[in-house]
């Protein structure tokens, strides 16, 4: 299922440089010794992506907010582009939860996301960014697999987010192709929840 959608969608570039075109069958090899950002791109997410994800249930990935609360400001304007992402206003340290069944890809802290999560779901086909976290679930490692409505960490104001507006950035990628895997293109996934993470 994965490899039919790879093939017809490999965009070459105008003017390639002659070691950047990957074999003909190469389109979804891992990134391996790929340099990120070097290679044919390809930003496209088909209809067959959208199906894919819808058929993974996401579930609201903050304790207690359900979906009919959430605001979609994907398509906000930010530096340099849109916001990209959704952002769920929550009180501090109220628990992040996985989206989806996760598999913990990268962990990393920095001036704007903050402390983060990478996570990728069991087919590795999209790519889940949490951001602004005040801290990771103890133990919480690159590699760990984590079930879905599981805690991954807790809502925060890391990185860029105001002091006073504690909320998860949430985002979701399709696996990017041909640069660093967690470099994708976003789709919007306001539309996507099916499920509530509410407190028993
Ligand atoms: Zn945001």
């Amino acid at each position: 299922m994965l490899a039919a959608c790879s093939s017809s969608h490999t965009v070459r570039p105008a003017a390639p440089a002659p070691e950047a075109s990957p074999p003909p069958s190469a389109g979804r090899r891992p990134i391996g010794p790929t340099p990120a950002h070097v290679g044919p791109r390809d930003d496209r997410v088909s209809t067959d992506d959208l199906e894919a994800l819808w058929q993974r249930q996401l579930m609201v990935p903050v304790e207690g907010i359900p979906r009919g609360a959430l605001r979609d400001n994907f398509t906000a304007k930010r530096a340099g582009g849109i916001h990209g992402a959704i952002d769920i206003l929550a009180p501090k340290y109220t628990a992040v939860v996985a989206s989806d069944d996760l598999v913990i890809g990268r962990l990393f802290s920095g001036p704007v996301g903050g402390i983060v999560v990478y996570a990728s779901d069991p087919e590795q086909r999209f790519v889940y960014y949490y951001a602004h976290l005040e801290r990771y679930r103890k133990g919480l490692t690159v590699g760990d697999r984590v079930a879905k409505g599981s805690v991954i960490g807790y809502v925060g104001t890391t990185g860029n987010a105001p002091p006073d507006t504690p909320h998860l950035h949430f985002q979701v990628m399709k696996r990017a192709v041909g640069r660093a895997w967690w470099d994708g293109p976003a789709i919007n996934p306001f539309s996507f929840f099916a499920l509530d993470a509410l407190r028993p």
